[in-house]
């Protein structure tokens, strides 16, 4: 148990533990309201065996016994009255709403039928799995490998693929574990990590730094909640975040406050100024004239000028951050990373300064993710596909982290092809992307997409258009196997059906969790067995061998044989952990839920490499770089180590040498930190090959104040919702329910309106109505509105929740030209719970992404969500939660921004770089563009 907990009910005691004259069965499992997984404990009340409440769960090493406020909401979620319980099926057109049970049976055959039918027909890729929120690590990416389907879409373009990108081009590694704990100086480009995503095991972390004394900077328009706590906030003007992390780099470089050494060893700088000054002699000495050279025009002063932050502030922050030295930390996975056109460069212009500080795999810097992420291996890992998919990964974005999701509804309506099946799972993609009404007028259209699964727990804006929706469990009504990188630590968080762990408590075997859970729910990884089975009946398409027991030969694979086995092999200390309490690893997981991996987190760059990788090593006498014919140790991760695949020549990389010794490294072609990326260089991008300023599409110079432009942020948090996970949580919905737009007091003046007073908000395709949150906690000439409200249904009766939704009616008026009104916001409903006559609020806000245009930038792919923008007085008739939007004008604008692509092939007719991450990377004959050309 984690420290300062002694009064949490002792473990011993859990299964029965009296309070308030009730006995209680207390079951861990992890909450699945946002990626953190946070510890939760089900407090199942022994009389009714329903859940009473959920708290969180002491012994996890990530979360620590606490929650965020969507922890606790859980219960709300499995009591909501609106649910959906049993399988429908479509009957009628798409989107019209009429619906009949039918039989899971029925619809796994359908599937298995169809998809079958595809993979043997040589059109593996017509099936595709679009997931939203995994929760779990490498499941049902284990089933696309299975079926030889590279059917794999994600959200990420939407989220974090910014952020991944100026990550990875560094280090090869896509993200930072951030050492909050243990700080000096913490630099958050914020609004999201911070207040949402991850929210509770950083805040805490955070909040224990600054109470040790730590200095908080915080990059933010808004005035957030994380600002609010920050001893510096620098309200940035929407894309200018790079010109002032540029601007500190010149001040830590001008005043040596960076660390020389660190540089030296783990910057590929010789391979700098090799491509870049080849006459200039390859020593350091030159190199650090290069530095000084290079980011000398980023002055505070004139920093000052173009963004507003004060040059006294970036040098009072640049020299708190080259005090903290290696003890400096910070992240950024939205916000700026998500908003703009380079917004990648964010990323890497932030982690510059972390190579600076030499604050790379330290004690209070940031940890590379994957040496926390923990991923076991299970019992069969079949081989990745041979195929690649054209509509998830176009020949346009050779560099993008990763699928090109929120493109889709363009590529079919281009012709680029077709689905036979498509999955959406725990995904809303009408309400969530960009362009919503495109990707209505795609999941109408049947010669487009043959059939949509939607795998949900709950109706959503996204299902109502579906051929089927098939009820999966929530957070505590299903398995999942999941470790994430939320501090200087490895763990792995078992989120298990809690009814089911209660049953086998007492002695009942449950071999299917639709047995335990309400109606017939089922939980996912139960549904993909029994599908890969039906897909593969006698098991002559090799994909039934990968679900089969590993402990009774040919015989179907039981979801707790999965974790049984991976738990006995696959994770490290655990085994013997089990055995210290009597325990087999399983019962181990049941009974705690979490278990911290005992490996160390720092400094793994500085291992030297194997002697078993040396023994059969070769050193390139050019770049440095150890290579190794020894193949990967099979009970390693399958998360990338610090090692990248084979290159295109079949050699592995073991490390480099650096000062004659061979170190692990990192994972980059050089197996160093790469301030110069060859890889942007070699596939087009030369000119931002190191950390440098990329003007955004929202930028000052872009936009035409006299006419009222200013930029709109659309994408930030509160800490009580995530996108439309939330919306079937009374309580959450009770405390945030509304999405004004945040508008500057001067600038509100300058409109004449005020707090209330409704707005019409126009984008390049259409318009919202909006009321003004007239406030002094934004930058003037930005606006900002959260991302979380406007969810609608179409029907009074069912669909999207109406704890949270509007009642709204669609208009089709020709020629892609729609009109979402609204016809009634939340209101009192009646139904099984008393709660739902006690609604008071009637906001829901409304749906501004319906009128973002798709902005994929042309390296990372992401989605960059700042609008340009008029804010104007609403006109007569203009009702709030209006949405007007132009189809067309949608495709032409994504045309726009296609044009700005710099396509693939790159080098060796390659259509992506090899070493650069990929989820389901397939075989390398795959990569190869011109084998399909
Ligand atoms: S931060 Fe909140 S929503 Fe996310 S996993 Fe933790 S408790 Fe759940």
């Amino acid at each position: 148990m984690q420290e300062g907990f002694s009064a949490f009910p002792p473990v011993e005691r859990w299964n029965d533990w009296v309070e308030r004259g009730r006995h209680y069965s207390l079951v861990p499992t992890t909450c699945f309201n946002c990626e953190a997984a946070c510890g939760l404990i089900a407090y199942v009340d022994q009389e009714t065996k329903e859940v009473r409440k959920f708290e969180g769960n002491p012994y996890h090493p990530g979360s620590r016994g606490r929650n965020c406020a969507k922890g606790p909401a859980t219960l709300n979620q499995i009591q909501d009255p609106e649910r959906i319980l049993f399988p429908l099926r479509r009957v009628g057109a798409r989107g019209e709403g009429t619906w009949e049970r039918v039989s899971w049976d029925d619809a796994l055959d359908d599937l298995a039928n169809r998809i079958r039918r595809a993979i043997k027909g040589g059109e593996p890729n017509k099936v595709m799995y679009h997931v939203g929120r995994p929760g779990e690590d490498g499941y049902t990416e284990r089933v696309l490998a299975a079926w030889g389907v590279d059917g794999h879409n994600s959200h990420t373009n939407i989220c974090s693929s910014g952020a991944r990108a100026g990550y990875a081009f560094w280090m090869g590694m896509d993200r930072p574990s951030p050492d909050y704990a243990n700080a000096k100086c913490i630099l958050l480009i914020s609004a999201h990590l911070e207040s949402g995503h991850y929210f509770n095991p950083h805040a805490q972390r955070i909040i224990e730094a600054k109470q040790r004394g730590a200095t908080i900077i915080v990059m933010d328009p808004r005035l957030s909640n994380t600002a609010t706590h920050a001893d510096h906030w620098l309200p940035t003007y929407p894309g200018s975040e790079i010109d002032v992390l540029l601007a500190i780099a010149n001040v830590l470089i001008q005043e040596k406050l960076y660390d020389r050494e660190f540089v030296r060893r783990w910057v590929n700088w010789e391979e700098y100024l090799r491509a870049v000054r080849p006459g200039t002699p390859a020593t350091f000495d030159a190199f650090t004239r290069e530095l000084e050279r290079l980011y000398a025009d980023y002055t505070p002063e004139r920093t000052e000028r173009d963004t507003g932050v004060p040059a006294k502030t970036i040098i009072e922050v640049a020299r708190a951050i080259g005090k903290a030295g290696s003890a400096f930390s910070a992240h950024n996975w939205r916000a700026a990373a998500a908003g703009n056109l380079g917004g990648w460069m964010t990323a890497r212009c932030l982690f510059f300064l972390n190579v600076l500080t030499g604050s790379v795999g330290t004690e209070g810097g940031v940890v590379p993710n994957s040496w926390t992420k923990f991923v076991p291996a299970p019992h069969a890992r079949p081989p990745h596909p041979t195929t690649w998919n054209e509509l998830t990964w176009p020949k346009e974005y050779p560099l993008a982290f990763f699928e090109m999701s929120f493109l889709l509804p363009h590529f079919l309506k281009e012709g680029r092809g077709s689905l036979d099946v498509y999955f959406t799972r725990v995904y809303n993609p009408v309400w969530t992307n960009p362009d919503g009404f495109s990707w209505i007028e795609v999941l109408r259209d049947e010669s487009m997409i043959g059939r949509h699964a939607a795998l949900t727990p709950v109706w959503s804006e996204t299902a109502w258009f579906a051929d089927y929706v098939l009820p999966v469990g929530l957070g505590s009504e299903r398995h999942d196997l999941a470790s994430f990188e939320t501090h200087a630590g490895s763990w792995i968080g078992f989120r298990q059906p809690v009814k089911r762990a209660i049953e086998e408590r007492l002695g009942h075997d449950v071999t299917d969790t639709r047995d335990v859970n309400p109606g017939e729910v089922w939980e996912e990884n139960e549904f993909w067995i029994e599908l890969s089975w039906r897909i593969d009946p006698d098991g002559s398409m090799g994909t039934r061998k990968h679900f089969e027991s590993p402990y009774r030969a040919g015989e179907k694979l039981r979801i707790d044989e999965y974790y049984r086995w991976i738990f006995e092999n696959s994770v490290p200390g655990l085994p013997e952990a089990a055995a210290r309490e009597g325990l087999s690893p399983l019962e181990f997981m049941r009974k705690y839920a979490a278990f911290e991996i005992p490996v160390g987190a720092y400094g793994r760059h500085e291992a030297e490499v194997s002697p078993e990788d040396m023994a059969e090593s070769s050193v390139d006498d050019r770049t440095q770089r150890v290579f190794t014919s020894r193949a990967p140790s099979p009970s390693s991760n399958i998360v990338p180590l610090p090692a990248p695949p084979a290159d295109v020549e079949g050699r592995r990389a073991a490390g480099v040498m650096v000062d004659g010794v061979a170190l692990r490294g990192f994972p980059t072609p050089s197996g160093k930190l790469e301030f110069y990326s060859p890889t942007l260089a070699a596939w087009g991008w030369p000119e931002l090959a190191i950390p440098t300023a990329i003007e955004s599409h929202v930028a000052p110079s872009g936009l035409d104040a006299s006419a009222g432009e200013v930029v709109l942020v659309p994408t930030f948090r509160l800490p009580v919702l995530v996108h439309t996970r939330t919306g079937n949580a009374k309580w959450l919905n009770e405390i945030a329910h509304a999405n004004p737009l945040w508008i500057h007091t001067s600038d509100a003046a300058k409109l004449g309106i005020q707090l209330g007073d409704l707005l019409r908000v126009t984008t390049e395709i259409g318009y919202f109505v909006v009321p003004a949150w007239v406030t002094e906690g934004i930058r003037p000439g930005v606006v900002a509105c959260s991302h979380h409200m406007g969810r609608w249904r179409v029907a009074d009766d069912q669909g999207t929740d109406r704890w949270s939704s509007a009642l709204v009616r669609l208009e089709e008026r020709g020629d892609g030209r729609w009109r979402m009104r609204r016809v009634k916001g939340v209101e009192p409903f009646a139904s099984d719970d008393r709660d739902s006559r006690r609604v008071w609020w009637q906001s829901a806000g409304v749906h501004q992404n319906l009128t973002f245009a798709v902005h994929p930038d042309p390296i990372s792919g992401a989605h960059a969500w700042h609008q340009k923008v008029r804010v104007t007085k609403a006109e007569p008739g203009d009702q709030e939660g209006d949405v007007v939007v132009d189809t067309v004008r949608s495709h032409a604008v994504y045309k726009e921004w296609l044009a700005k692509t710099r396509p693939a092939p790159g080098p060796d007719g390659m259509r992506r770089p090899y070493w650069l991450l990929r989820p389901l990377r397939p075989s390398i004959e795959a990569y190869r563009l011109k084998a399909e050309v």
